[in-house]
């Protein structure tokens, strides 16, 4: 590289990578009997200098549950010439400005606005900005954004349709508040890390002995809550719940997960009918854009909490799902909304409504990302774990470089600097769809093209 030009991004790669996690009923639920849990990975190229190691990039990825994964790729595509040629200070020094840019282009924003596979598009790109960034500055992202001044902070938050909620005067409040003690904080995180609990025993693929064995097992290991998913029998349900409920005890939180598959009156009837075995939470009751329904779904079940948001499309809608008391556990995703600054912009309102947040984690690599918000979380702006747990699913950790790990029910804060959101370049020579090892022998033998 000229040493007298700055260093640039200088190219986007997208690749379809797709995992036949399908054939093993891991991961289904009410709504999603037969998820391939997939990735429209991106890498920021540039041609900084990063030493022996080679060139900085940034890594990040949307997921998605496979039909589809080449949609979002498309997508994450079509985004490449707001980055290219970008200077690599200058969108270290303020991502912000290129999530801004991205959400603002005045064509593809027709395709949303601020929704749905243009949205996690924007989010892929953005989360490998801030890979990039943390990488440059050798720290993990949470430690980056905890170390963050709090009006820096804040002008990373877009306020557009929340400042009639959120101003940027109120967030550099929370965020002074919130680096109180910080210190302290960090030291606990790095020798206890972040409790988690496990959604391993209750796929609804599961045998009851399975579930029976896999709940023991989450609690010799560790874990105070795990999690069933619910909503395809009634009756399955009430069984499998109190099968649950003796396994692990009284002591045992026990979340349930409709994944959205019920209308207001089904979802009150059903989760009272659960309410014998004290559910802690019923998570998407129905669908995420029902903000009012949830609230009355609240207000039905309660005591049992209501918790949503993996797939709540941005930050307008969790600013309604606040504003209506509509949810008692905010589910913040890292790869559904506009990245790590409209995730921002989300734990900063559920400070302000004093709402605990309880990340949605698993699929492939959601596990890896999303820690580094809740821990930033806990370290420099809510302040605390209490009641606060990250989901956890032990599987396709292995794939990454900096996978997440979770010892005695809690999460090890990462010491690697970046997102960990890098997968090893093995996996995606092997599960790139449809070329790629495993998928290029697979289809093959099913008499499929494997042609891109
Ligand atoms: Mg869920």
């Amino acid at each position: 590289m000229d040493s007298n030009r700055t260093p640039r991004i200088t190219d986007v790669d997208v690749v379809d990578v797709r995992f036949p996690t399908s054939r093993e009923l891991d991961g289904s639920d009410a709504m999603n009997p037969d998820p391939d849990y997939s990735a429209a990975y991106v890498v920021l190229r540039t041609d900084a200098d990063r030493g022996p190691d080679g060139p900085l990039e940034g890594h990040a990825f949307a997921f998605t549950i496979g039909r589809g994964n080449e949609v979002q790729t498309a997508a994450v595509a079509a985004l490449r010439e707001h980055v290219v040629g970008l200077s690599v200070d200058a969108v270290c020094a303020d991502p912000g400005t290129v999530s801004r840019t991205l959400n603002g282009d005045s064509q593809l924003r027709w395709l949303g606005p601020e929704k749905g596979v243009m949205h996690m598009a924007v989010g892929a790109v953005v989360n490998a900005v801030w890979d990039l960034a943390a990488r440059r500055a050798g720290k993990p992202v949470w430690k980056l954004l905890a170390d963050a001044e709090p009006e820096w902070l804040a002008d990373q938050v877009d306020y557009r349709y929340i400042e009639d909620t959120l101003s940027r005067a109120d967030a550099v409040a929370l965020l002074r508040t919130g680096k109180e003690g910080s210190a302290g904080r960090e030291a606990h995180l790095r020798s206890h890390g972040y409790p988690a609990y496990t959604t391993s025993p209750g796929w609804l693929g599961h045998s009851d002995q399975k579930l029976v064995r896999l709940a023991k097992q989450a609690v010799a290991d560790g874990f105070t809550q795990i999690k069933l998913k619910v909503g395809a029998d009634l009756a399955d349900d009430v069984r499998r719940l109190r099968t649950a409920r003796a396994a692990v005890g009284p002591d045992v939180r026990i979340a349930v997960d409709a994944n959205q598959r019920w209308n207001i009156g089904e979802a009150i009837d059903w989760t009272n009918a659960l309410a014998e075995s004290d559910p802690y939470w019923i998570e998407e009751p129905t669908s995420p854009d029902d903000i009012l329904g949830h609230a009355a779904v609240r207000r039905a079940v309660a005591p049992v909490k209501v918790a949503t948001g993996e797939h709540v499309h941005n930050r307008v809608v969790f600013k309604q799902l606040l504003q209506a008391e509509a949810i008692d556990v905010l589910q913040i995703d890292a790869a559904r909304v506009g990245g790590v600054n409209e995730n921002l912009a989300i734990l900063l309102l559920a400070a302000a409504f004093g709402v605990p947040v309880c990340p949605h984690a698993g699929g492939v690599g959601l596990c890896e990302l999303v820690r580094h918000l809740a821990m930033f979380d806990f370290v420099a702006l809510s302040g605390t774990t209490d009641d606060r747990v990250i989901e956890y699913v032990d599987h396709l950790h292995e794939h990454f470089e900096d996978p997440a790990v979770v010892s005695d029910g809690r999460y090890t804060a990462p010491t690697m600097p970046g997102f960990s959101s890098r997968m090893r370049p093995e996996t995606i020579s092997t599960y790139r769809y449809p070329d790629g090892s495993f998928w290029a022998a697979d289809l093959t033998g099913q008499g499929k093209d494997t042609r891109i």
